[in-house]
């Protein structure tokens, strides 16, 4: 399969989703075959070559007048690019970047596109990808159509650190002929962070069903700051309200991978264990002695949040 990578370079590095579905491609390319293309644009993008160190090609396009991420330039540059080269797999990251491209390289190449991508696979000789809808409530697997589309891949849902080998392997300078500014680029206004990256967190105190109501949140809030780490949760916390989307662990959330991750109040379904089973240290505290989390858990606790976590905050204040 001929794979084509969009990573996001600006403000001086290259963004984390570019790894992400770089080495997403990856584990589509060794299971097809094939080749895997990078497309570098940008001003000043040269000096990242080597941080694609996966790319069997990277096509170079390095100039003064790519500053910034403007769109129709973008859009017009991929589709002279792709255009004459038999693309078969086209991965964004669902950014506000991806957005603004995807669609119009799918239409241009007549290729069908899938937005909130969770997953994208080759199974069986079929292209397919699990595709995030109505707020993350259903996730729907689709089968891309002759085994050629667009993908724009949801951020954290893939381990940067696969998509992160140095090395050059070819590259293949492009030159810009006219490119035609109808929008020009200005500059980059930094929205206010919403809320942490879980999925950049050491530590995280996940909480479950079994903390019964967004009250009792402040209990494990206290944990996670005596911890120095932040709190996550279970996908039913989070459609109640009491924390926000971002925080939702699991397939239809984040993939975390965190040196310890404390689990209270989760049953452990197959759901929310897809997403944490790689942290380093898992410790889970649950009254059910058979809740599946036990099964996944390096540590368990059968026992009540509500008595273990205070006295938990204690000790740690104790011995700092
Ligand atoms: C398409 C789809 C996608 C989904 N995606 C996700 C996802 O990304 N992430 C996710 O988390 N879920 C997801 N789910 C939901 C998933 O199937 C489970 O319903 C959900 O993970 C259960 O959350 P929970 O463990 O918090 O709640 P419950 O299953 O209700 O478990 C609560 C646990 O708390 C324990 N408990 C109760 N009181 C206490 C106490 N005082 N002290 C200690 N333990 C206590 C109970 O014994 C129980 O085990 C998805 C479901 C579907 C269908």
């Amino acid at each position: 399969m001929k794979i084509f990578v969009f990573p996001e370079v600006y403000q001086g590095e290259v963004k984390e989703i570019s790894f992400e579905i770089l080495g997403l491609a990856q584990e589509i390319k060794e299971k097809t075959g094939g080749d895997l293309h990078v497309l570098l644009a940008g001003k000043g993008v040269k000096e990242f070559v080597p941080q694609f160190g996966l790319a069997d090609k990277i096509l170079l396009l390095d100039n003064e007048k790519l500053e910034g991420v403007s769109p129709f330039i973008y859009q017009n540059i991929l589709f002279q690019v792709l255009k004459d080269r038999a693309p078969e797999l086209i991965l964004f990251g669902h950014t506000s970047i991806g957005m603004d491209l995807a669609g119009f390289v799918a239409l241009k190449l007549n290729f069908p596109m899938v937005a909130f991508c969770k997953n994208v696979k080759a199974e069986n000789g079929h292209l397919m990808a699990t595709s995030l809808i109505c707020g993350g409530k259903i996730l729907a697997d689709v089968k891309i159509k002759d085994n050629k589309g667009v993908c724009l891949v949801l951020p954290g849902s893939y381990p940067a650190e696969k998509g992160k080998v140095e090395g050059t392997k070819e590259v293949e300078e492009l030159s810009l002929s006219e490119i035609e500014e109808k929008i020009k680029f200005e500059r980059f206004i930094i929205p206010e962070v919403e809320d942490i990256d879980i999925t950049k967190e050491n530590i995280l105190v996940a909480v479950g069903r079994g903390i019964q109501n967004q009250e009792n949140l402040e209990v494990v809030e206290e944990l996670a700051q005596a911890l120095g780490g932040a709190l996550a949760a279970s996908r039913p916390v989070v459609d109640q309200g009491w924390l926000p989307l971002t925080r939702v662990v699991g397939r239809s959330g984040k993939s975390v991978k965190p040196k310890l991750y404390l689990s209270l109040g989760i049953s452990g379904a197959p759901e929310h264990v897809e997403g944490m089973k790689d942290a380093g240290l898992i410790i889970a505290i649950n009254t059910d002695p058979n809740a599946p989390i036990f099964q996944t858990a390096h540590y368990g606790v059968v026992g009540d949040i509500f008595d273990i976590v205070p006295a938990l905050v204690e000790e740690i204040k104790a011995r700092k």
